[in-house]
């Protein structure tokens, strides 16, 4: 019989799939590293799950313990899975601007969710982080991942996310590209990747970032962008420069362009991320020759979009094109 022991067992081992009809015109291979195929459908379970198996080597949580965490998106998702499965509670914290449907995902885990006002200043004590930072001081047990700086959540993408790329290209992939939110995939697995690849002839693999334009790490002020789940306003503990090679800025409607396309043209329902990243692997391969890979990572599935990137009118209300759009007609008795 071939089963895996728990949901737990399912996280990682993604696959590989190339790019072949966006890559018109281009020689090099792109391949994209499906995360959504993760149980809880976002790359963030690798981390969830090592952020808290770290800290129960480390004595930080035990038997009875709750995980408290200001997080309502993918992060939530993995720890809520990884925490309910090892016997922990879960407290999430999340602003009153994140959609109700995002908070139900949480709850259908069994996990508690607390909602705070968005309108407040960051050191209130009710703001995200106040609020946060009071419950897991006062909660008996609880442990607070924090994602940002938690030297776990680069670890696992260094142990997992990069030999997995290393290991499905045998040693050939030539350019790594993904964005940086907390920065955590691109330094494990870019530092992997260029450690593992270091003395072969053609020299290691280049890492480039792919990020929202507007965000810090390619030079921005922070300014707001539509894109989900890249970019920062701040330097998180978690982002290496020293890891990257270059860093790309990407505009909302290119990033949304291509999330479409990939979704009409690939078969691939992916996330803003996702069609953010693969805008810059087509233009870093643009260039390279037929035996260059590029691998491109993709976070999460374009399911949480649906209301927003895949809805035509919400594009054009913010003043994104939509093309190539499908029809829905009615049918009714008359
Ligand atoms: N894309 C999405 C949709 C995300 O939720 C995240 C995590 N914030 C990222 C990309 C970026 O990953 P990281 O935090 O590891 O930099």
């Amino acid at each position: 019989m071939k089963y895996a022991d728990s949901v737990l067992d399912l996280i990682g081992h993604t696959p590989l799939v190339k790019l072949n009809k966006v890559t018109e015109g281009i020689d090099a291979t792109v391949l994209v590293k499906l995360e959504y195929l993760n149980p809880g459908g976002s790359i963030k379970d690798r981390i969830a799950l090592k952020m808290i198996e770290r800290a129960e080597a480390e004595g930080k949580l035990s038997p009875g313990g709750t995980v408290v965490e200001p997080t309502s998106g993918n992060t939530g998702v993995g720890l809520a899975m990884v925490a309910q499965q090892k016997g922990y509670k879960t407290v999430f914290v999340t602003p009153d601007k994140v959609g109700q449907e995002k908070r139900d995902v949480l709850r259908a885990y069994g996990a508690d969710v607390v909602v705070v006002a968005s309108a407040v200043a960051p050191d209130s004590e009710y703001s995200y982080y106040g609020v946060s930072d009071r419950l897991t001081r006062e909660t008996e047990g609880a442990y607070k991942p924090d994602q940002f700086a938690n030297p776990a959540a680069p670890d696992s993408h260094y142990e997992t996310t990069g030999p997995e790329i290393w290991a499905d290209t045998d040693g050939k992939i030539t350019h790594f590209v993904a964005g940086a939110g907390t920065g955590g995939t691109i330094t494990g697995t870019g530092r992997y990747l260029k450690e593992v690849s270091k003395d072969r002839p053609e020299g290691p693999v280049k890492v480039v970032v792919s990020d929202p334009d507007g965000s810090v790490y390619s030079g921005g002020t922070g300014r707001p962008y539509f894109v989900e789940g890249v970019g920062e306003d701040m330097w998180p503990g978690n982002y290496d420069p020293a890891v990257p090679d270059e860093v790309q800025p990407v505009t909302d409607a290119e990033a949304f362009e291509m999330t479409r396309r990939l979704a009409q043209e690939e078969g691939l329902l992916l996330g803003g991320s996702s069609g953010m990243a693969v805008v810059t692997a087509l233009k870093v391969a643009k260039d390279l020759p037929k035996d260059a890979v590029v691998v491109v990572l993709a976070p999460d599935s374009g399911r949480g979009y649906l209301a927003k990137i895949f809805n035509d009118q919400w594009m054009n209300a913010h003043g994104f094109p939509t093309s190539g759009g499908s029809a829905e007609t009615t049918a009714f008795p008359p």
